[in-house]
């Protein structure tokens, strides 16, 4: 079967596609598609889904109200329009004597699904109507003709490319199921099976694909889950041992003196939230393993004042110290807070980013590699390879959603073993923390700092405008500065397409706001322009700033408080309150508008919660949910390979399991080096040695 010039085994579970029961040359091309090359593959091409047909009727013993299945055939199709504009499809099912119609709305495409003589099996529930069986919108399973639905209760959907159907894949994976099952190798021991309750890999995947009932399934994918999880939360946790066993950082202890001096640059009380971080930074810092800490807090919660600290209490050891932000405007207003907190003191700092001249990028790099400046702040441009510390001891990036897992890895080259910490306003769900976050710590500022207002949030209708703008206007003539956010640079010749900064600008310069000072910022602006807008702005030489979401993170201007978001259905809930967040900085109560266009449900779910909650956290969760299993919040944003069959909302009890198994594994003097592991072990490093950049775990 195989080509003489390769030893590739192509027997077993390596049997290449086309050589499969059912599966021809044009088959496999289409399964190769769906990358998947040999039964090995098929067999772990799990079902996204299933449909629960474990109470099958024919149309006679159909009742209303519940969830059932019907088997027929198509018999007639019916597309009409619908007095409100939209459309109606109706599809007759013939079972036997007896029929159904089933009803779609404002989903003419179903019709080309659906041919008459299609066999098909419908579940949902079904409504008496004028002595008709109807079912609204119910899911739809094209069978093969001869194909049995008695024996399954839970069919399962697959993942498909166009030209292949379900019951194609359905019977693919079947045969690959019953030939090949047995000849998985079982990754876990059987008291470690029997400890965490799991079953084994041969019934797993049967299970998996061949549900006898829901609860076998339910097991099956519990086997599953935590293997998938483990994995992760193994590589994880060997990153976290391999960098503090190898890793040594400069102890960087703080005396009750120097913590005094810190102190006094602060003109105001810390926060509970905040003085608890500190405690906890700085123990870490103390010791001679590296800090690994995130810092979660919400917009506004005073992130920098805590990460001044610890740069402070590391400069008082005589080293150098920096911070990293996601974009320049960022670092500049670091750059600025640092340089007003900082006055009068002996700290020399540094900026450095992306857009400095050559011959003044030459020089901050010598300042940098002899130790003449304490601080730098500055940009990714602060990972890249020629830029040398004199005595790097603590690493800072702000705002970490940003950046993924290789640029933690880059700058931490950049010294030695600095101490690390991360912030991050974005508030995390716990699960995902654990999960992206897995190898750091986590302090959490909960409080915000006192006297904070809130922002009073609406979802304004296109009647409300006139008079949210009357509103504006007159808090602006009281003094205040607002921000009007639009989700484009520029406009596309489409209206239908969502506002534009640019256009926005425009209009209301000469409209709306006509009588106001108008600022725009976006991110096609250079680097010296948005910082220009920005000081302006901050400084109150503007007091209108029309932007995108280059606004979005960090921007710290107290006296703005208003803002009005336009084609608000184009931002993520964290974006917007991301967004808010520049408005409720200040003594004063922020007002923020929002205004959609078309939405989804989804959409409209995104801006109620908006609307009701401030709670960054609560909001998170929210997101969370809305977002749904498909987007696990950026693992790929976070450098790691997405998950393929965990659901952190769903399997949030499994991960806490499995976090503490993964530890105390790894942490055992033996490690993954026990033998009993070795297949498990070859999983992580396959897996994730090389994103997480492991050493010795294959
Ligand atoms: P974020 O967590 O969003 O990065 P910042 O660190 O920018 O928040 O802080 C927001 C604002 O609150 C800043 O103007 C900062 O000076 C101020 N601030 C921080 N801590 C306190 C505090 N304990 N009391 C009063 N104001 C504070
Ligand atoms: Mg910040």
């Amino acid at each position: 079967m195989s080509d003489s010039s390769d030893n590739v085994p192509t027997e077993g579970l390596a049997t290449p596609v086309q050589f499969l029961k059912g599966v021809g040359p044009q088959r496999a091309d289409l399964l190769r598609r769906l990358s998947l090359q040999t039964a090995r593959d098929v067999m772990f091409c799990f079902p996204r889904d299933y449909q629960d047909t474990s109470d099958l009727r024919p149309v006679a013993q159909l009742e209303e109200d519940k969830l059932l299945s019907v088997r027929g055939v198509v018999e007639e199709l019916d597309l009409r329009n619908t007095s409100s504009g939209g459309s109606m499809l109706g599809v007759l099912i013939r079972d036997g004597e007896h029929f159904l119609r089933a009803l779609w709305f404002n989903q003419p495409h179903m019709k080309k699904r659906l041919p008459t003589g299609t066999d098909v099996l419908l579940s949902g529930q079904a409504k008496l109507r004028g002595g008709r069986w109807e079912m609204t919108h119910p899911r739809v399973q094209i069978m093969a003709e001869d194909e049995e639905t008695s024996a399954e209760s839970m069919l399962p959907v697959y993942p498909l490319t166009e030209g292949l159907k379900q019951y194609h894949m359905r019977r693919i994976v079947q045969h690959v199921v019953e030939e090949y099952a047995a000849q998985l190798d079982e990754v876990f021991p059987p008291d470690f099976l029997a400890k965490h309750d799991l079953i084994g890999i041969h019934e797993a995947v049967t299970q998996i694909h061949l549900p006898r009932d829901a609860e076998s399934l339910q097991r099956a994918r519990r086997r599953f889950v935590f293997q998938e999880l483990l994995v992760l939360q193994l590589a994880l946790a060997e990153r976290r041992r391999e960098q503090s066993t190898t890793a040594r950082a400069v102890p960087l202890e703080t005396t009750a003196q120097v913590d005094a001096r810190i102190l006094r640059r602060f003109p105001f009380e810390l926060t509970g939230s905040q003085k608890q971080a500190i405690e906890e930074i700085k123990i870490d810092l103390a010791r001679e393993t590296p800090m690994n800490r995130l810092l979660q807090g919400d917009v506004g919660s005073g992130k920098t004042v805590v990460a001044l600290y610890a740069m402070l209490a590391a400069l008082a050891h005589g080293t150098q110290a920096v911070l990293m932000a996601p974009t320049e405007v960022l670092a500049r207003q670091h750059a600025r807070t640092f340089g007003k907190f900082l006055e009068a003191s002996r700290v020399r700092t540094a900026l450095l980013t992306g857009t400095l001249k050559a011959a003044q990028r030459r020089e901050t790099l010598e300042q940098i590699a002899s130790g003449e400046v304490d601080v730098v702040i500055g940009t990714q441009a602060i990972i890249q390879s020629d830029v040398t510390f004199a005595n790097l001891a603590l690493a800072v990036i702000d705002e970490q959603h940003k950046f993924g897992v290789h640029q933690r890895a880059g700058l931490r080259a950049a010294g030695q073993a600095p101490h690390y910490l991360v912030m991050t306003a974005t508030p995390i769900p716990r699960t995902v923390a654990m999960t992206v976050f897995g190898d750091l710590d986590i302090s959490t500022l909960r409080d915000t700092p006192p006297g904070r207002q809130t922002v009073h949030t609406y979802v304004g209708t296109e009647e409300q405008r006139a008079k949210w703008w009357d509103f504006f206007r007159k808090k602006l003539r009281e003094g205040r500065q607002g921000y009007v956010i639009a989700p484009l640079v520029e406009s596309s010749e489409d209206l239908s397409q969502p506002a534009s900064v640019e256009t926005l600008f425009e209009e209301l310069a000469n409209g709306e706001l006509e009588a106001f000072r108008m600022g725009l910022i976006h991110g096609r602006m250079s680097a010296a322009e948005k910082d220009a807008a920005m000081q302006d702005f901050s400084a109150g030489k503007i007091q209108v700033l029309a932007a995108t979401s280059v606004v979005e993170v960090g921007i710290d201007v107290p006296n703005a408080t208003l803002m009005t978001i336009e084609s608000a259905q184009q931002f993520g809930l964290a974006q917007l309150h991301q967004l808010r967040g520049r408005i409720s900085r200040g003594s004063q109560p922020g007002y923020c508008c929002a205004f959609a266009q078309t939405t989804t449900d989804e959409a409209v779910q995104r801006l109620a919660a908006f609307a009701e909650s401030t709670d960054g956290f609560h909001l998170a969760e929210v997101d969370f949910r809305l977002r749904g299993p498909g987007d696990l919040l950026g693992t790929a944003q976070h450098g790691l390979p997405p998950l393929r069959i965990a659901d952190l909302t769903r399997d949030a009890e499994v991960l806490k399991e499995v976090r503490q198994q993964a530890r105390e594994m790894v942490d055992q003097t033996e490690g993954l080096s026990d033998p009993k592991w070795a297949r498990l072990k070859k999983m992580v490093s396959i897996r994730y040695g090389r994103v997480l950049e492991l050493g010795d775990v294959g």
